[in-house]
């Protein structure tokens, strides 16, 4: 199975559905040998959850908890035409910008093509590194359009780990994860395994990702967070890390 040293996707109690801290998050992560999370917690448009000032804090944090490198990020909302559910300017301080569809937080597009242009335009705004669940059958997207615009504008695509528990009315899908990950390995995209955590114990846990990878369709070479150096060396390219420090 992929091994990954960062999970760059993992929501605090600060998202208002999520149950445990940043530092048992970081716990967490060092205890089942993680290098780094990406603290992701959804932007301010879903309900119960941060607002703008959440953001502009987080340089508060060390650069390392518990051992842990920790990215100051965000899962931001992406809206009806593409736009992210927080003001640019707090995102000066952020170093990864995660954004997906999400409901109740006035998205009310309905159609793939709606779906499709609000991801691709969120995908060309220069503050986005990651779009979250590209996979989501309740906003189903046009996959070859996604990984071309993905690749030209250098933004890393997800498989989400979370969207594939077992459980009822799961918004993942085997055989479209499948079809995404063989489309972004013959366009050279840019690809992470990402837990979704909204409790500590998920951190770094990809186990319901077995059935969709497990027969090797993927390598840890081909994930962007298999290496916390090569997640680095993208941020640092896009002016979002400064390694020289
Ligand atoms: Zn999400
Ligand atoms: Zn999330």
């Amino acid at each position: 199975m992929i091994k990954i040293e960062a999970d760059l996707h993992v929501h605090s109690m600060f998202s208002g559905h999520a149950y445990s801290t940043i530092d048992e998050l970081a716990e967490e992560a060092n205890n089942k040998g993680l290098k780094m999370i990406a603290l992701t917690d959804h932007g301010p448009a879903l309900p119960g959850g941060t607002h703008f000032n959440y953001f502009n804090n987080l340089k508060v944090l060390p650069e390392k908890i518990k051992g842990v490198r920790i990215l100051r990020g965000i899962e931001a909302n992406i809206l009806n035409d593409g736009s992210l559910d927080l003001a640019e300017r707090y995102f000066r301080d952020l170093n990864f910008v995660a954004c997906g569809i999400h409901m109740n937080t006035g998205y009310t597009n309905t159609s793939v093509r709606e779906h499709t242009r609000a991801t691709i335009n969120a995908i060309k705004n220069p503050l986005v590194d990651m779009v979250t669940h590209p996979i989501n059958l309740s906003n189903m997207i046009d996959l070859e359009e996604i990984v071309q615009a993905a690749k030209e504008y250098d933004v890393i695509l997800e498989i989400n780990a979370s969207s594939h528990k077992k459980i009822e009315r799961s918004r993942g899908d085997k055989k479209l994860s499948r079809k995404l990950i063989k489309l972004a390995l013959k366009n050279d995209n840019l690809l992470a395994l990402n837990s979704d955590a909204h409790y500590r114990n998920l951190v770094g846990d990809l186990s319901n990702l077995e059935p969709v990878v497990g027969d090797g369709l993927i390598t840890n070479d081909n994930i962007i967070n298999s290496s916390m150096d090569r997640v680095l060396e993208f941020l640092e390219k896009k002016n979002k890390v400064n390694l020289s420090n």
